[in-house]
């Protein structure tokens, strides 16, 4: 059985306590990872505040300690690919992409032109960015080393040092990154824990605990903005999505399918961005409909490891049962399969990418978030009326319009309550220079460009001269 152990103050920890993993393709448990406990949680908040004295002293350092980290991770991306799709069940490709992704993180925010003292006034005001402290970083299991550097990268760009826990789901390819950081950073800069929900409930009320960054689900996050607020906490929260597309009556239904369809089943559709209910005209439902299960029925559906994959099995247990319930309950509601709606073989968390025909409002497969691979297809005669639908939600995440006018994609943009709004195109991610948050019951804050490391610093006001130093005056 593979364990890999926590990285706490520098070191290993194997912990006396376990998790199981399972691989999503097999069903089997191939894996343990520790369960922290209080006193080893203590013992990674203290370190990390310890290793905040140094780390925020020295900016070139914390680039050039990035800039090796990123180097090291591709340097081992083939073996963290391989933990990633063992836990989360993707592809190989997509796993060893999303390596990729995590490494151009670090180097972006490595590079990243910050200024840390700027002038409020000339008449003598500084504006000075300091670090926050120790940041718990929590997240879930769809992106797990991704999504751990939207927040470790600016935190340490920044100043801070960080206590990371990932998904109890998806504990293994974190904890193989928390020994390469140990590599390359000082002893506590970065301190990987695992465990279950409970170990993050813990994180968040720590009293070293200076910010809360927060990737999870909604109802997960609501219950950290209550847990921050009694010590008045800083918090970021990424939370779930149910984001819907309009597809405008001068869409071309063979010209927008390729891209309805990835933006909705890219890694299975468990991505907070994935689009999750199309609005369509119902002059070109039955063609846009065709379409895309051509491309769904089109599809390999297999294992991870396997070459001629598209699509893996869901990640795990709870949203395969999840997802399977949404399917059923939409299809006795007369929703049709227009293709999938079935699982593949009798083991592993397989589902064939599934379009819905006769959706509508009221159907949990369009008013929640599904985080599977369902696409509801809901017609509308109004588009005023697809725009309230669509809004209609307490989700804010993202939105996309699809047509051929500009202005009037722009136009329906500017009506839509949702922190991200594509123009044909859906869930793309141009990099880490783009700001990404949500608004209503998705999220509080931002992530990544400047903006995501500000969330990490708070800007001391100093009244007086400028610095006057060898180099000569500065704000
Ligand atoms: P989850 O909320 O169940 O768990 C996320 C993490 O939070 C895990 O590490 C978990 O152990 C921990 N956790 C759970 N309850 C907690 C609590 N009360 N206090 C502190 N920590 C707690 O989410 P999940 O099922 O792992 O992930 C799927 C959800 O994440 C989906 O809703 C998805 O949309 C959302 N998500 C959002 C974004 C975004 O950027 N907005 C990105 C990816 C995923």
């Amino acid at each position: 059985m593979k364990r890999i152990p926590m990285t706490i103050a520098g070191r290993d920890v194997p912990g006396s306590e376990a998790i199981e993993v399972v691989d999503p393709a097999t069903e089997q448990v191939w894996a343990e990872a520790p369960a922290a406990t209080a006193a080893e949680l203590d013992e990674a908040f203290g370190s990390a505040a310890d290793a905040g004295r140094t780390w925020r002293l020295d900016d070139a350092a914390r680039q050039k300690a990035l800039h090796g980290v990123a180097d090291v991770l591709l340097r081992n991306t083939d073996e963290l690919a391989q933990l990633l799709t063992s836990e989360v069940g993707k592809t190989l490709a997509d796993s060893a992409m999303e390596v990729k992704t995590t490494a151009a993180w670090f180097t972006y925010y490595a590079d990243l032109d910050v200024a840390w003292r700027e002038v409020i006034d000339p008449a003598g005001v500084t504006g000075i960015r300091e670090p926050l402290g120790v940041v718990a970083a929590i997240t879930p299991w769809n992106f797990p080393l991704a999504l751990a550097s939207w927040k470790l990268a600016p935190a340490l760009r920044a100043g801070n040092t960080v206590v990371l826990k990932p998904s109890p789901y998806t504990p293994m390819a974190t904890l193989r990154m928390g020994q390469l950081l140990a590599e390359v950073l000082p002893q506590g800069v970065v301190n990987v824990v695992t465990g279950g929900d409970d170990v993050g409930v813990a994180m968040t009320t720590h009293p070293l605990t200076a910010k809360v960054s927060f990737t999870g689900s909604v109802q997960a996050g609501r219950s950290v903005n209550a847990a921050v607020a009694s010590n008045l906490t800083p918090v970021t929260l990424e939370l779930g999505g149910n984001d819907p597309a309009i597809v405008l009556d001068d869409a071309d239904p063979a010209a927008v399918a390729q891209g309805l369809f990835w933006g909705a089943f890219y890694n299975n559709g468990q991505v907070c961005g994935a689009l999750k209910r199309i609005y369509v005209p119902e002059s070109l439902y039955p063609q846009l409909a065709e379409q895309l299960a051509g491309v769904a029925d089109a599809l390999v559906v297999g294992n991870g490891t396997d070459p001629g994959t598209h699509l893996g099995p869901l990640a795990n247990r709870m949203q395969f049962e999840r997802v399977q319930s949404l399917l059923e309950s939409a299809l006795a509601d007369g929703a049709q399969a227009r293709a999938g709606g079935v699982r593949v073989g009798d083991r592993g968390f397989f589902l064939r990418p599934t379009i819905l025909t006769e959706a509508h409002a009221g159907q949990a497969v369009v008013d929640e978030e599904q985080f599977g691979p369902l696409l509801p297809l809901v017609p509308y005669r109004d588009v005023d009326d697809a725009v309230r639908q669509a809004n209609d939600t307490t989700f804010g995440l993202g939105a996309s319009v699809w047509g051929g006018d500009s202005a009037r994609l722009h136009d329906i943009a500017g009506q839509l309550d949702t922190g991200t709004v594509w123009l044909n195109a859906h869930a793309a991610n141009n990099g880490p220079h783009v700001p990404f948050g949500g608004r209503k019951w998705s999220g509080l804050g931002v992530e990544n460009g400047l903006v995501g490391l500000h969330s990490f610093t708070q800007q001391k006001i100093v009244y007086g001269p400028a610095l006057d130093t060898a180099e000569g005056i500065v704000p």
